[in-house]
């Protein structure tokens, strides 16, 4: 054997013997948390999420098409499951809800959906035919994971929850789909989701990183947060420019859930929060919501403390911008936040040392839905009969939106104003217009002057604030979101001393504004 092919054949060796120590991390992050997330008594017709990933269940992410195979899948091996295909991705990716039940309640969908929706219109439905509407309701929850694609455990978690619930032959959750009505919107945004996913895959090593300032958890631009074109999923909920947003809205809006939960992320060294939201808080929202989203967290708070899980509540989620998945809050579904600390894989080292695993970030999301579920359980018929009274009061004369109207004046840019008639609409918003004329005293215009004397003129877009919809009506149409004084007092405090703020982020929303469209108020 020559030289040069004695030294080529050493130098393959070494690369190979390299290759191969490389191939054995130091430790797995699998050891970091022992806790089984799925440790019920399951069905063995029905696959472990296991079956469709690369990995063990909680432990990774998940990618989008590794969790729309476990659905396809779910969908002919169970039938308490429903899969209803709401709108496609730019990219060309699905969209999921998936109707989780027992097979009597999938079967009588219409109707529940048909009663539901006369419960919200008092206007044709009286007390005693809303009582028998409520007494022959199942509950009803919206889960929602993930809308931001870098925040990635809620996914993996909702991949688990629909397992459990459809798989589970615990009495428990049996009893769960007898009397509930469970929509799982599992990914919210895959195109994010799989520019994410995609970044793991490429700043992965062989051994796991627990540094959250290494790249594999920081990400780098332009991150998974947003959908393809980068627009923020979670700011579009009223304005409905993506068709995430159009097809997951229309949907809601059509199955009215009690409780709407979107699950989030936060920064890696935080814990857990929950809700519910702290001031400024819309004033148009129903105050029963804000007692209910008290209830729902101590129930969660309770399972987290038994768990010996850290948590908050109560502080930085204010609710004044009604475009946030929150937008539910003012048509009478209490929304619940959760915000997990980020850890994009593996694990994060913590302050005190501690490294937390991603598994138990999946677990913290799913115990929290799960508990979340048994509340709504627990206080669905309550839930309803406070719905009923919002929804009559939205179309009495005694609230405080009776005795206003909201008018939007002709324009020559028609498809500006029929684009916001369209947005009006998908929120089942009632608008008339007018054939004559009309004299009215004392508007309000957009720049908060009053106008004495002011004529309508013919075509005008009309809103009346009186009707079903009156609270979102309001939020989205009023030329000023009403806050307290010491609500205000606090945010100039906290800019005054260091430039700071209370408010989380939007703070001016109005629609005819943000359209350029002249629009008054008139107060009668
Ligand atoms: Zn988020």
């Amino acid at each position: 054997m020559n030289k040069i092919i004695q030294t080529s054949l050493l130098l393959i060796l070494t690369v190979y013997c390299t290759a191969e120590v490389l191939k054995n991390p130091t430790s797995y992050s699998s050891d970091l948390y022992e806790e089984m997330i799925l440790n019920g008594n399951y069905d063995s017709l029905i696959d472990h999420p296991n079956k469709f990933l690369d990995f063990n269940y909680g432990e990774r992410v998940a990618s989008p098409e590794q969790i729309e195979n476990a659905i396809n899948t779910y969908k002919n091996q169970s039938n308490k499951i429903k899969v209803i295909n709401y709108a496609k991705t730019h990219e060309g990716r699905p969209l999921h809800a998936l109707i989780i039940s027992s097979p009597e309640n999938i079967a009588q969908l219409d109707e529940i959906k048909q009663n539901l929706s006369t419960l919200s219109d008092a206007r044709i439905t009286n007390d005693r035919e809303a009582k028998k509407i409520i007494d022959s309701l199942p509950a009803v929850a919206w889960m929602a994971y993930s809308i931001h694609g870098n925040e990635t455990s809620g996914s993996d978690a909702a991949l688990g929850l629909i397992y459990h619930l459809i798989a589970s032959n615990d009495p428990e959750v049996r009893n769960l789909l007898d009397n509930m009505i469970i929509v799982v919107d599992p990914v919210m945004n895959p195109d994010g989701r799989a520019r994410f996913a995609k970044s793991l895959e490429q700043y992965r090593g062989t051994a796991p990183n627990y540094d959250d300032q290494s790249l594999i958890h920081t990400g780098d631009w332009p991150y998974g947060r947003t959908n393809h074109y980068y627009f923020d999923l979670n700011r579009d909920w009223v304005y409905l420019t993506q068709p995430e947003t159009q097809g997951r809205v229309s949907l809601i809006n059509e199955f009215k859930p009690q409780i709407l939960v979107d699950a989030h992320e936060m920064g890696a060294q935080d814990t857990f929060m929950t809700g519910p939201a702290r001031e400024p808080i819309n004033k148009n929202m129903d105050r029963d919501l804000v007692k209910w989203g008290n209830v729902f967290a101590q129930d969660q708070g309770s399972e987290f403390d038994r768990r010996n899980w850290r948590f908050y509540t109560g502080e930085w989620h204010e609710d004044l911008y009604p475009g946030y998945s929150f937008y539910v809050n003012f048509k009478g579904t209490l929304g619940i936040l959760y915000e997990q600390s980020r850890m994009a894989e593996d694990g994060v080292r913590r302050p005190e040392r501690t490294i937390q695993s991603y598994k138990e970030s999946v677990h913290h999301q799913f115990v929290s839905s799960l508990t979340n579920l048994n509340t709504l359980l627990n206080n669905s018929k309550d839930m309803y009969n406070d719905y009923w009274e919002a929804r009559k009061l939205n179309v009495s004369n005694e609230s405080k939106w009776a005795n206003q109207t909201f008018v939007i004046l002709p324009t020559k840019n028609s498809s500006r104003i029929n684009t916001l008639a369209d947005k009006l609409k998908s929120q089942n918003i009632e608008i008339f217009t007018n054939k004559k004329n009309i004299n009215v005293k004392n508007v309000l215009k957009q720049t908060g002057d009053i106008i004495e004397e002011f004529n309508i003129p013919a075509g005008s877009m009309i809103i009346p604030n009186r009707q079903p919809e009156a609270p979102l009506i309001s939020a989205i149409l009023e030329f000023d979101a009403e806050i307290d004084e010491d609500v205000l007092k606090k945010e100039r405090e906290a800019t005054l001393k260091d430039g700071s703020s209370i408010m989380y982020d939007t703070t001016a929303f109005n629609f005819t504004m943000m359209y350029g469209l002249e629009a008054v108020t008139v107060q009668k």
